[in-house]
């Protein structure tokens, strides 16, 4: 890209809420830098979309694409995913993700041509989720600058990086007897097999969101330039040692947007209203309870969760989604719960609400998480210690950092199965045992790592100054 070309940049985010949101707050980072951004969403990310927004009873915010009518140039388009609107995509993962490897590419595609021919200014790069395993492809096809972005934390990113060390050694698809240290990854001083990605544990290695893993990261080696949600003084040696091999390896988180940016909402569901209820209680004496956008916990684990916290007698506000269990699973939350926390107002249930937003109200003491990597980044931000309980992806290999490496967080279970017994326990020591305040302390160390990483001269501002020098003087 010729210095001084006015660039415009189409930013493609994988469909899903812990992706979007991160892929959002860039383009507006970008945006707010001069950049024109074409914002693309799938249909029904679209619709979804506005129909939280619609549903919503918190009216703090704009959806996106209404809210950015000031000075930044972006514009909002869709693009099919291929299903028809009514498909339950979450239902149907392996098709799901067979419809974005194979047939999605040629849509934003045939989107890319369209925006060469018509657009002014004129695309200039590609921003693509990380997991796109085609950019690669179309990036050169158009002769755009290709630039992968990494929703999660450098740990996970090395871990697929370097997926045929751990098959050269046996830890990949291990089974469950392999118990050995694995300490070959670069820059991973060690890691345990069961703290491994979930992709990279399972025996079955061979569905398509292996495939799709395993081949998007032959491609992101070929990206001019790599984003990644993350921290320099985070993951230090991971970062150094994923520099070797791909230089253009850019760490610039945490991807959040400031107080005034905030009010743009990407939720693809409608967002209670928890400020009113969290008003009436004292500061730091709430749990916030959330397993993200897409986990499922068993029966057995939510009712254990939930008897649990209600023993705590701490103050809580769980996120619920409807399809928690399962798609068409319902009743799974005890009687008696409902009825004990209504009858102490102890408990706030909703089924999504603006989570940064409850996060960083004073009243909030502990997190109970499964350890997204968003949702790690946003309790940081707002120090809000953790406790830990992951369920796949890369969130066991994100409890590592959070309770291993930072110590910023305990773990909920040490056994196969929770217990209520042992949730009350860690829930009350969390809020209002000495093992909350210790953990305060040091999350107040990272915050302020994070702090000084976006401030004028900390590392991840000098990362996308040099970013944004390194693609201005760039010929493809
Ligand atoms: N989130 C939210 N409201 C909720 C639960 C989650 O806004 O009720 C947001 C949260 O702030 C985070 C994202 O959804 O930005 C979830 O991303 P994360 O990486 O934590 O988990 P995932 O959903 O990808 O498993």
């Amino acid at each position: 890209m010729a210095e001084n070309t006015h660039a415009h940049a189409i930013v493609v985010p994988f469909p899903v809420q812990g992706h979007i949101k991160p892929s959002l707050n860039l383009a507006l980072k970008l945006a707010s830098q001069g950049f024109t951004i074409t914002f693309v969403t799938t249909h029904f990310t679209h619709q979804q979309i506005s129909q939280a927004h619609k549903n919503s009873t918190n009216t703090n915010h704009d959806m996106f694409f209404q809210a950015r009518n000031s000075s930044l140039d972006i514009r909002h388009v869709t693009v099919t995913d291929t299903f028809p609107l009514g498909f339950d995509r979450a239902g149907n993962q392996d098709q799901f993700w067979e419809g974005m490897l194979h047939v999605f590419p040629a849509h934003v595609d045939e989107l890319v041509d369209q925006l060469m021919n018509s657009s002014k200014p004129r695309p200039t790069c590609l921003i693509l989720d990380t997991f796109y395993n085609w950019g690669s492809k179309i990036a050169n096809k158009f002769n755009l600058v290709h630039i992968s972005f990494w929703t999660q934390s450098a740990l996970s990113f090395t871990l697929f990086y370097h997926w045929e060390l751990l098959k050269k050694n046996g830890h990949f698809g291990s089974p469950d007897n392999r118990t050995d240290v694995i300490d070959y990854i670069p820059g991973v001083q060690e890691i345990k097999p069961a703290d491994l990605i979930s992709y990279l544990q399972m025996s079955d290695t061979t569905t398509v969101a292996h495939r799709t893993c395993f081949t998007a990261f032959e491609d992101v080696r070929k990206a001019d330039f790599i984003l990644a949600n993350t921290i320099q003084e985070f993951e230090t040696d991971t970062i150094s040692s994923i520099r070797f091999h791909q230089p253009f390896f850019y760490p610039i988180g945490p991807v959040f947007l400031t107080k005034s940016e905030q009010q743009a909402s990407s939720a693809l569901w409608s967002e209670s209203d928890c400020e009113q209820w969290l008003s009436t209680k004292p500061k730091g004496s709430v749990l916030y309870a959330s397993f993200g956008s897409y986990a499922r916990v068993t029966r057995h684990d939510i009712a254990e969760i939930a008897y649990g916290l209600m023993q705590s007698e701490v103050n809580f506000i769980w996120v619920i989604r409807d399809d928690i269990v399962g798609a068409h699973e319902t009743d799974f939350l005890p009687t008696e719960f409902i009825n004990g926390i209504k009858l102490k107002d102890q408990g706030l249930l909703v089924s999504w609400c603006s989570q940064t937003e409850v996060l960083s109200n004073a009243a909030i003491g502990g997190f109970l998480t499964h350890c997204g990597w968003n949702s790690i980044l946003e309790s940081v931000w707002c120090e809000v210690p953790l406790l830990c309980f992951p369920i796949m992806t890369d969130q066991p290999s994100n409890r590592k950092l959070v309770v291993d490496d930072w110590r910023i967080g305990v773990n909920l279970s040490a056994a196969e199965e929770v217990s209520r017994e042992e949730v009350s326990m860690k829930v009350r020591n969390l809020i209002s045992g000495e093992l909350g305040n210790e953990l305060r302390v040091q999350i107040q160390k990272y915050k302020k790592l994070m702090e000084n990483g976006i401030m004028e001269g900390g590392s991840s501002h000098s990362n996308w100054n040099k970013f944004i020098h390194d693609l201005q003087i760039f010929k493809k």
